[in-house]
């Protein structure tokens, strides 16, 4: 089919690059290949003006590096206002043209090896808090024996609804999940999506087919799929992934990556997988390449045994911390010493469970975005600030507290100015006035939870057990916010309590190293 394109060879549309020819036009706008001025290839994507496109963010898009995207490598605006959009530019085809050639599908092995790069892809985007909205076969290259995804996180930054008619309402709607249609929609969206091209490279068509956009989305939201024309060890992958409710699907891409490559591997258990990717695309080079393993997720374990060590060891570990921090730091009497090693402990420990606890349900839905567990973190160190003032002896302002006879209030405060330190174990505030130091417990603790990204801390692949790093960002932050927000004659109790987490935190969680990725040479036939 000829296309006409808008630019010609050797025009210079965008400062800094010379237009080729045109490749292909998408639901955005036309896509160029063309040379940068010191001759490096890319792929020029124009966003017709007219499409508003919401910058703020794309940054986070840019600045992404997996094996199996597509990079990104600038947004410019040309001298008309278009927008541009510079990338890698893919020589292989398409999974689209791929799968042209094979209207009944391409064998389950390939399907299986494919997936894993699409499922690796997947993973790294969703790992970075972005759902790629558009996956389909059109936006999945193959080259050189390697998946590379391309388009990820646009619809988010280009109005879905203003993009060119003929995309939406063709090849769009078939990858589309039904819970798109309400508008409420998270990352499942993807899971959905890769369930109907894994469908599609093993049966050579999509679930659902139709006439009109508004067939085809009924079906998604109403017909079950028909799982007759995929083989038969596919089925179950298959009925999960495309579940009509998105809390029964697999909760993230990684598990069924893992199902997936357990389904070929024979094996009843789910197994991790090197992720090696073959061509199919016999003009590319002739022969299958290989492409390095990457581990897409750790099998699963027994999260709530592995949660119980953690909290175990997260009491030990603190218990010890705390008694070290204030022997080093505290002086004074054994009671003072006992009654303010007990305070950090107990603080520290709420602490470190607070984000062991978080962590681990996170690491499970792999769901949120960095702002959502930043916001519900600091909701947690809300609750470890108003724990902290009931230690300090302060009343809270709660009707039960309504009289309050400072008698009764906890000792501490005065074990602190005994020890010549102030009357708390947090604070200077000498007088009963709940509001200024309540403000200053959540504010100081509120903050500490927000600004550091705890959650990394306990991951089960990062880069060490104990990171110095983090531990030094931790000292940061509590050393500018505990000056900044308690009183000057503050211990080093608010200071410690939450060094001492960043401590207890990694070294309570269980760490494995990245397993090694292996490379190996497959021989596979093409369907
Ligand atoms: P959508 O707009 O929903 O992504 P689409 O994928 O069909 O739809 P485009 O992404 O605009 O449309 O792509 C248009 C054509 O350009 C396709 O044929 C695609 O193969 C080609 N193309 C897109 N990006 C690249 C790239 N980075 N390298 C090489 N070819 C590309
Ligand atoms: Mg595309």
């Amino acid at each position: 089919m000829l296309m006409k394109f808008t630019y010609s060879c050797g025009q210079k549309p965008l400062d800094g690059y010379e237009v080729k020819r045109g490749v292909g036009r998408g639901g955005f706008g036309e896509v160029y290949f063309g040379l940068s001025e010191g001759g490096k290839e890319v792929a020029l994507k124009v966003i017709q003006s007219h499409l508003e496109i919401e910058l703020r963010g794309i940054q986070q898009c840019l600045n992404l590096k997996h094996a199996n995207l597509v990079h990104l490598y600038d947004i410019r605006t040309d001298a008309k206002g278009d927008r541009w959009l510079v990338m890698e530019y893919v020589a292989g085809e398409s999974l689209n043209t791929i799968l042209a050639r094979h209207p009944n599908g391409v064998a389950p092995e390939l399907a299986c090896q494919w997936f894993q790069g699409l499922a690796a892809a997947i993973h790294y985007l969703h790992d970075h808090g972005i759902v790629h909205r558009d996956l389909k076969p059109a936006n999945i290259f193959l080259e050189a024996g390697s998946v590379k995804v391309g388009d990820y996180g646009l619809c988010k930054f280009i109005g879905g609804s203003q993009r060119l008619g003929q995309t939406q309402s063709v090849g769009t709607v078939h990858y589309m999940a039904p819970e798109i249609s309400t508008g409420n929609y998270n990352r499942q969206i993807d899971v959905y999506a890769a369930g109907v091209i894994l469908y599609e490279m093993l049966s050579g068509h999509v679930p659902f087919e139709g006439e009109t956009a508004g067939e085809i989305l009924m079906k998604h939201l109403t017909s079950p799929p028909d799982l007759t024309k995929v083989p038969g060890e596919f089925r179950p992958v298959l009925d999960t992934a495309l579940a009509k409710n998105p809390a029964q699907r697999f909760q993230t891409i990684a598990e069924m990556g893992r199902r997936v490559a357990a389904v070929v591997a024979k094996k009843a258990e789910p197994i991790e997988i090197p992720i090696r990717v073959l061509d199919a695309a016999p003009s590319l080079n002739g022969k299958a390449d290989v492409l390095e393993g990457i581990p897409i997720g750790h099998p699963p374990r027994p999260r709530l045994l592995e949660l119980s060590n953690s909290l175990l060891l997260a009491i030990i570990l603190s218990g010890v911390f705390a008694f070290a921090w204030t022997i080093l730091t505290q002086r004074g009497d054994w009671r003072t010493l006992r009654q303010a090693t007990g305070t950090t402990f107990f603080i520290t420990l709420l602490s470190s469970a607070a984000v062991l606890v978080a962590a681990k349900v996170w690491s499970a839905r792999q769901s949120d975005e960095s702002w959502h567990r930043r916001i519900t973190l600091m909701c947690l160190g809300f609750c470890v600030g108003i724990v902290a003032l009931w230690f300090d002896g302060f009343q809270l302002p709660w009707p039960m507290t309504e009289d309050p006879n400072p008698d009764a209030l906890r000792s501490v405060a005065n074990v602190g100015a005994q020890a010549g330190r102030g009357p708390s174990f947090l604070g200077g505030y000498r007088d009963n006035q709940t509001l200024p130091p309540m403000a200053a417990y959540l504010s100081y603790f509120g903050l500490m939870f927000l600004v550091l990204r705890w959650w990394k801390m306990a991951e089960l692949y990062r880069p060490a057990r104990f990171r110095v790093g983090s531990l030094i960002a931790a000292v940061f932050w509590a050393f500018v916010l505990s000056h900044l927000l308690l009183e000057s004659t503050n211990g080093p109790e608010a200071f410690g309590i939450m060094i001492l987490t960043a401590a207890v935190v990694q070294l309570a969680s269980p760490w494995q190293e990245r397993p090694v990725q292996r490379s190996k040479r497959l021989r596979l036939k093409l369907a």
